[in-house]
């Protein structure tokens, strides 16, 4: 494939944006190479600037979970577009997309809207900082959850594929109020409870982990979190900025079974603008500004275009029965074809899935934590990345990715995919 206008608008960013990109994991550094610059989205497909198509397992990180450009999202923006695109003042339809979040996620009573995954987690630890009258929070090693200071310890992706999990301009006053546990290890959170015994204001955690591969939470290991939270008055804030709308209609909490106390949202609520929220039952929703004393705000919050896609995509989401019966179908079966691949020419693998979320390590033990994750054979991911890329495959460019499948993939793009493992296999073995 050729990548000349790629390569030119890249060299042409740098000039002006820091490293030519709007977001670090763009810009391929931890594959090497030239990021590719995006002309437009259909479906199941990108194309680039230079006219090359991708079948896209990343899918903007996760909004677009019924495929790109998908036309009630688009048709819904555009008339919005007409009547005014921001008015500063409350909105008939941000009452409309709200009384559907909250109809379809289990156990809230009230949602706020903010722009962006960052601002809903940054917002829901300052809100069960107020609540609770307590400073400190607990937080996963590998999870993601935005880049205020408060979660940039140990924060899974961006910051693994650099090799930098602390950033410079983060506080040590900041950096000692977050605590940080292994995934997946109760007997950590409990050794934390007990040394910070009164001061621990919430556990926050992705509840199946998406930012370092994807990673299942142990059978029970949300449950333990649950009571651990109950008997030390703690609250749980599930981050479902990626499971949220993907994994069921009420995201990991249906799906497990287990009530958090605040959730994040973004990505999927979004529909592919720039959309966050967090929610909670009255009790805590009431703590903030105007109703209560915790203040958060927002120019732009709950802005016409925004609501308008995010509503089109949760209608689509929360009117389609089988939705998820035929993601978790789709993804089973890429699973199932590309593990075939691997075992037949003896690739040290391993596989994880949730729904419509699956990653591919290139180690054989089990990936459970961040030091599981950080295990993989980076090396053959950078070959293994570009080898599917030059296939016209669009993975994420780094070896701490989730891949998404959305319902416009065909099983023939599957076949596609699995076709360009093999070639890759093929290639390596
Ligand atoms: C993407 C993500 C965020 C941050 O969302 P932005 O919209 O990028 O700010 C937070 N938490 C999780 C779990 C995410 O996957």
């Amino acid at each position: 494939m050729l990548y000349q206008r790629s390569s030119a608008l890249f060299k042409e960013a740098q000039e002006v944006i820091p490293g030519g990109v709007n977001s670090p994991v763009r810009a391929f550094k931890g594959v090497g190479g030239t990021p590719i610059f995006a002309k437009s989205a259909k479906g199941a497909y990108v194309y680039d600037e230079d006219g090359n198509r991708y079948i896209d397992y990343i899918n903007s990180w996760g909004p677009m979970l019924l495929g790109h450009a998908f036309g009630p999202v688009v048709e819904a923006v555009k008339a919005k577009a007409e009547s005014g695109t921001s008015f500063g003042m409350p909105t008939a339809i941000e009452t409309e997309i709200a009384e559907l979040a909250v109809s379809m996620v289990p156990n809230i009573d009230k949602i706020r809207f903010v722009n962006s995954g960052t601002e809903a987690c940054m917002s829901a630890i300052r809100l069960a900082r107020g609540f609770t009258g307590r400073d400190k929070i607990i937080k996963f090693s590998g999870c993601y959850h935005g880049h205020s200071d408060a979660f940039l310890i140990a924060a899974g992706s961006g910051g693994a594929t650099f090799g930098t999990p602390n950033s410079p301009g983060v506080t040590q006053g900041t950096a000692k109020d977050t605590l940080l546990a292994d995934y997946n290890n109760i007997e950590n959170v409990k050794q934390l409870i007990e040394a910070n015994s009164n001061k621990i204001a919430a556990i926050i955690i992705e509840p199946v982990a998406g930012n370092m591969g994807c990673i299942p939470p142990k059978k029970g290991f949300l449950e333990a979190l649950r009571l651990l939270c109950d008997s030390n008055n703690i609250l749980l804030i599930f981050d479902e900025v990626m499971t949220g709308f993907r994994l069921a209609k009420g995201g990991a909490q249906e799906l497990y079974n287990v009530n958090a106390d605040i959730v994040c949202f973004g990505k999927v609520i979004g529909g592919g603008l720039p959309v966050g929220a967090f929610a909670a039952r009255n009790e805590i929703m009431n703590y903030l500004a105007p109703l209560g004393p915790v203040y958060q705000a927002g120019t732009l919050s709950g802005n016409p275009l925004a609501m308008a896609a995010g509503l089109a995509m949760l209608k689509a989401i929360n009117s389609d029965e089988n939705l998820f019966k035929r993601l978790d179908e789709k993804t089973l079966y890429l699973h199932k074809g590309i593990a075939k691949v691997l075992d037949e020419f003896n690739i040290e693998y391993t596989i994880n899935r949730v729904g419509s979320m699956i990653s591919v390590h290139f180690d054989e033990g089990k990936v459970s934590d961040f030091d599981t994750a950080a295990k993989g054979n980076n090396e053959t991911f950078k070959t293994f990345f570009h080898s599917m890329l030059n296939q016209g495959i669009y993975i994420a460019p780094s070896a701490f990715e989730t891949w998404f499948i959305t319902d416009a993939l065909s099983y023939n793009d599957l076949d596609e995919t699995i076709a360009a493992v093999k070639k890759f296999v093929k290639g390596i073995a």
